[in-house]
């Protein structure tokens, strides 16, 4: 289950940049999420509820901004949303030859302290 070790990666994180800025208690904390990165939301934000006892982060909510796929196809440049981004072709042209740009996000993008 390697959504514990994101939501602890992104809990230090948090944490650690909460301290440094002189904040005593977070908020909320945002981060994006691609829906081709294989990471389970629901997961994550279990493990991160979990995690977050005890810390600065304790009343903190987890919001998980979910990124939909975008592929571009090589071929003739469309632009389309992949229904299986490992296995997916141009409803263009049909070309399989396309580059996936969205979707493997997995970051932290906000932070909401006190
Ligand atoms: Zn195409």
């Amino acid at each position: 289950m390697h959504e514990l070790y994101i939501a602890q990666s992104i809990l230090e994180t948090a944490v650690t940049h909460c301290m440094e800025n002189g904040c005593s208690r977070i908020e909320s904390v945002t981060v994006q999420v691609g829906l081709a990165a294989g990471v389970m939301s629901e997961a994550l934000a279990f493990a991160f509820d979990a995690l977050k006892g005890g810390t600065i982060a304790e009343t903190a909510e987890l919001i998980i901004e979910k990124i939909t796929p975008q592929c571009v196809c090589k071929n003739c440049l469309e632009i389309f949303e992949p229904a299986e981004v490992f296995l997916t072709s141009c409803p263009n042209c049909l070309s399989s030859d396309v580059n996936i740009t969205k979707g493997f996000e997995l970051q932290l993008l906000q932070l909401e302290a006190l």
